[in-house]
């Protein structure tokens, strides 16, 4: 068995942010992605609050710096899906679906998924027409009516961004106000093409092929009506990837992993950052910062050694 001296669980941006500063301490960080490097960076239209980068950049021209250094400081990343962890003494061991490791520390960087509405007609449409990602989707609807449905940052973010290709763009949220920023919000209000619909909720997508269509309810009077779009892009917030470690760490009851300030969970050596732990802002920077502050707790746990923070 592979001997690790630090597995970290996720190549989003707090597994990376992780593994540089891992690397740089004099660690041998071993990253394992199951997919991509990059995560949900990949569905980041735009990037605005993030300093020193140009606003408006894009998560993938991000990501491409970012995967640059990756190589740059040599660190391995495993393209292999983690799907166990058990703990022994002093350390766990880590299975993908093939291979087994044993890991004498493991930052879980695992991040979340988009969260589905459940409705009737939604895995049918899916890929034809229902769609959690309007950077990689939104350019087939060019022109065409489409709808969003949620009132987060992400879906006002992507309603502005959907506005710029697609003919109209009707957001539909749930309740009577947005919990979005205020300066996005400001830009979607701007916006001629898109029409909030409020106080409303999506009931089925139907269609034949591809969508034709979306039932919706308005949650007040109880009023039934039909949007006759081509695609439904769903933002209605994330779930963390956490499945592993239930039973292993403690995990508050949204799946999200508890930890304290130096990012340390209830295991002495596995530690988390990023979107699958409980925090207050989930933001590209904060996931990069907690990245930063659980490898050098890492550092501290293996090599017994004070750094200060
Ligand atoms: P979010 O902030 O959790 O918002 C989810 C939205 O979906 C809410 O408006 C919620 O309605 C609605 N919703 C949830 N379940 C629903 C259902 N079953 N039916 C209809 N509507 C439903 O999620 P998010 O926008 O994906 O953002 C995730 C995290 O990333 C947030 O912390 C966000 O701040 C952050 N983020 C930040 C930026 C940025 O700073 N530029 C951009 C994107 C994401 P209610 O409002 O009624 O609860």
């Amino acid at each position: 068995m592979e001997e690790l001296e630090l597995a970290i669980i996720g190549g989003g941006i707090a597994g990376i942010s992780c593994a540089m500063y891992a690397k740089r301490a004099g660690l041998n960080p071993v990253i394992f992605e199951k997919s991509a490097l990059g995560g949900q960076l990949m569905y980041i239209n735009r990037i605005d609050n993030y300093p020193a980068v140009t606003p408006g950049s894009t998560g993938a021209a991000f990501l491409n710096v970012l995967s640059s250094s990756v190589k740059e400081l040599n660190v391995e990343v495993k393209e292999e899906n983690i799907v166990k962890i058990d703990k022994e003494e002093k350390r766990a061991i880590i299975s993908s679906e093939n291979r087994e490791y044993s890991a004498k520390a493991i930052v879980v960087a695992s991040g979340a998924s988009f969260r589905k509405l459940g409705v009737e007609g939604e895995n049918e449409f899916a890929g034809r027409g229902v769609s959690w990602c309007a950077v990689c989707d939104g350019y087939f609807f060019k022109g065409k009516e489409v709808a969003i449905v949620g009132g987060g940052n992400t879906a006002v973010e992507d309603a502005v961004y959907l506005s710029s290709i697609c003919s109209k763009v009707y957001l539909i949220h749930r309740r009577g106000s947005l919990r979005a920023l205020d300066y996005l919000q400001k830009e979607l209000f701007a916006k001629g093409n898109i029409e909030v619909i409020w106080n409303s909720i999506v009931k089925k997508i139907s269609g034949d092929n591809f969508v034709k269509g979306i039932e919706i309810e308005n949650v007040v009077d109880n009023k039934k009506s039909v949007l006759a779009v081509n695609a439904l892009f769903e933002a209605v917030g994330i779930k963390p990837n956490t499945d592993i470690c239930s039973g292993v760490i403690d995990i508050d009851d949204g799946g999200f992993i508890i930890t304290d300030e130096y990012m340390k969970t209830s295991c002495d050596y596995i530690y988390a950052c990023g979107d699958c732990r409980k925090r207050p802002l989930r933001q590209l920077i904060t996931a990069a910062s907690e990245g930063a502050i659980a490898a050098l707790s890492a550092y501290r746990y293996l090599k017994n050694s004070y750094v200060s923070y």
